[in-house]
């Protein structure tokens, strides 16, 4: 199989996105190196700058107003990864300087931001009209207020459908395949409504990406439900067993009508499944 570099634009992005994803994977794969993190970062860095995706710039808000996001890169036993950082531009580029400049795997919150400030990351809004529109809407619907909800906020998730809260979508994650090695990378403004420090699936190994020796998968979709099925780790563990579409499908399919979706790589194959419109991009070279 050529070399594959695939993307997803969130569990519920609209399929209009794909037009950008395949551009996206296209000029990053026309990148040379032989190195599998620099095409999920690079990637996934395109995508945190385009300001229709929930990460980096264009980040949901959290219920307070603030903008806490996660990001993640992970290949054969590197992780790097950054929680509930703030006020950076790229949160997937303070991950990777965390998989190479530090002994640990996951810096978060203050710490975080202070780390992206030592290694050169400046200070930086990602708030844009779009966001706040929508978190005003968010604090309306709180106070009991009549609000129009775009049909795209309409689906909510177990303690949001008991609440009647507003969820946003469109995390971007990325996986790839260079020769024998892969890499995963995700970046998330997170599931909202969420409260303030709150840590979705992404920038959790296991749960929000995986990458080992024979694979590497990112999911999205509702957090919370990722982390408590280890989703990215027990796909990892299938790989092999059966064609790799079945082996995606069967993993949604567990999550039931909860939001999900997922992309994943292998030796052999690379596939994507999620049980709502998900908007994905792909490119393959020699
Ligand atoms: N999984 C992300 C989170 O819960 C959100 C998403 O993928 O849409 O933070």
């Amino acid at each position: 199989m050529p070399n594959v570099l695939l993307l997803h634009g969130g569990a519920g992005s609209d399929n209009s996105y794909t037009d950008a994803l395949n551009r996206y994977a296209n000029s990053t794969s026309s990148k040379i190196s032989k190195d599998p993190v620099d095409f999920v970062v690079e990637s996934v860095r395109l995508m945190e700058d385009d300001p229709s995706f929930n990460a980096g710039t264009g980040s949901v808000k959290r219920i307070d107003g603030s903008i806490q996001m996660d990001a993640a890169v992970m290949s054969n036993r590197k992780i790097g990864s950054v929680s509930a950082i703030e006020r950076v531009r790229n949160p997937v580029l303070v991950a990777r300087e965390v998989m190479l400049q530090t002994p640990h795997v996951m810096i978060t919150g203050d710490g975080a931001i202070k780390f992206a400030r030592s290694v050169g990351f400046g200070d930086y809004d990602p708030t844009t009209e779009r966001t706040e529109t929508i978190w005003k809407k968010m604090v309306d619907f709180f106070n009991g207020k009549e609000v129009e909800l775009p049909e795209r906020y309409s689906q909510y998730y177990r303690y949001a459908k008991i609440f009647g809260f507003p969820q946003q979508k469109d995390t971007v994650g990325a996986v790839a395949r260079v020769g024998n090695k892969f890499a995963a990378a995700v970046s998330t403004g997170g599931s909202s409504p969420m409260m303030r420090g709150r840590v979705g699936d992404s920038p959790l190994p296991g749960a929000g990406l995986y990458a080992g020796e024979n694979g590497a998968i990112v999911a999205t979709g509702i957090g919370e439900e990722i982390i408590k099925r280890m989703m990215c780790y027990d796909i990892y563990t299938k790989i092999g067993t059966k064609p790799l579409q079945d082996i995606l499908k069967e993993k949604v399919e567990e999550f039931g009508d909860i939001l999900v979706g997922v992309i994943a790589v292998s030796k052999d194959e690379y596939a994507s499944y999620s049980n709502n419109s998900m908007a994905t991009g792909v490119s393959t070279w020699p």
